[in-house]
């Protein structure tokens, strides 16, 4: 089945805005789209000029990098923009609806609630595994996309192979499967391993890859979206014109280079040593109830007393993310892997801490009630 089918039939039939860049034909003198002749005062660069709307520099490069055809890959602001593309091409406000496992990152549901769509939620096992029949049994005729984050954001599990495939056939001409691998380069290889090359044999898989993380350029804003090249170019008609800064793309192109990719591979390869020091560290403090095992750049830590060790952090100038207010992860907070010294901070503020025994979590609670 063609996926687009499953995609709104207003945005399916919706003639797109042609821009100037996109109309130009060859030529040595542009006046066509009302920019400046000149470049801007701080730069020699033809930034006077709108940027390709689908950079072909970046795209190959791109699609080269992650396995795909040029036309199965849209590049956009970060993997966010592809989750909020989708949510606004297949769920109609006031009728359909997306579905997710909590605990998750949380963009798909905002996005969802914007577009007006459901929120269709098959909860993570207590060891915050993906429950893969839960997901199935929950599915209902309004939900047009499952959002599959692997590894998963805010736990750090990684999600099998098997797993994702048996959801993207059980999907197959009912919803999109999107797998969100904005932390695959940090996961085990023999683990994980992105699921981009499956794209041609189910056609209702999209993947959302990102520079944000591993390749150090969340400032930069660019990320992609792979999938169906129908899916490609329907999204392409919602995006707006001109999606890419000119200074983004410049230095995405000057970061994925030969040597790029070999500083990248370097760094992974210390956040990784550097994520098993930092889970075997935490789990002998004491303060520390458990770390929660990790594929991606960060640990999802339980502590006795998250408040108190999330001030301990802060008072010496350490931020990290709480994230208590997910389901299962009340006492939880989520720390990203720093340089080694920065993580060797973390360990020396909480291993500082007092001693919480369980009698005094109860004079804790006594106290709070009081
Ligand atoms: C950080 C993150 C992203 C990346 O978003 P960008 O828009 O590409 O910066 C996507 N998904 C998850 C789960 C993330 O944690």
């Amino acid at each position: 089945m063609n996926p687009v089918e499953l995609a709104r039939p207003e945005i399916r039939s919706l003639q797109p805005y042609s821009s100037a860049r996109m109309e130009a034909a060859d030529g040595s003198i542009w006046l066509n789209a009302n920019e400046s002749p000149w470049p801007p005062f701080a730069s020699t660069a033809d930034w006077n000029r709108y940027p390709d709307p689908q950079p072909a520099a970046l795209v190959a490069r791109l699609s080269g990098l992650y396995g795909v055809g040029r036309d199965e890959l849209l590049a956009g602001r970060g993997s966010d923009e592809g989750i909020d593309l989708l949510v606004r091409a297949f769920c109609t406000a006031g009728r359909d609806a997306i579905l997710v496992s909590p605990p998750t990152f949380g963009m798909y549901a905002v996005c969802a609630r914007v577009q007006g769509a459901g929120v269709v939620e098959a909860p993570l096992r207590r060891d915050f595994s993906l429950n893969v029949d839960a997901l199935l049994a929950a599915m209902t005729p309004a939900v047009k996309l499952v959002f599959v984050c692997a590894p998963n954001n805010p736990s750090g599990a990684g999600v099998p192979r098997a797993a994702v495939l048996r959801i993207a056939a059980a999907l197959a001409g009912r919803a999109l499967l999107v797998v969100d691998e904005a932390y695959a380069e940090f996961a085990d290889p023999d683990a994980a391993g992105s699921i981009a090359a499956e794209i041609g044999r189910h056609a209702n898989l999209v993947v959302l890859r990102t520079l944000s993380k591993a390749w150090g350029l969340a400032g930069a804003r660019v990320g992609a979206l792979l999938a169906d090249a129908r899916v490609v170019a329907l999204l392409r008609k919602l995006m707006p014109p001109y999606p890419l800064p000119a200074p983004c793309v410049d230095i995405a192109l000057r970061t994925l280079t030969v040597q790029g990719e070999q500083a990248t591979r370097e760094r992974i390869a210390i956040v990784r040593a550097e994520r098993e020091r930092m889970a075997d560290a935490l789990a002998r403090i004491r303060c520390v109830r458990e770390v929660l095992p990790s594929q991606a750049n960060f640990l999802c830590v339980r502590f006795h007393d998250a408040a108190a060790a999330g001030a301990a952090l802060h008072r010496a100038g350490v931020v990290v993310r709480d994230v208590r207010h997910y389901p299962m992860l009340g006492d939880a907070l989520r720390i990203s892997i720093g340089t080694p010294d920065e993580n060797d901070r973390v360990l020396d503020v909480l291993r500082a801490m007092p001693t919480v025994e369980p009698a005094t979590d109860a004079a804790a609670c006594r106290e709070v009630r009081a």
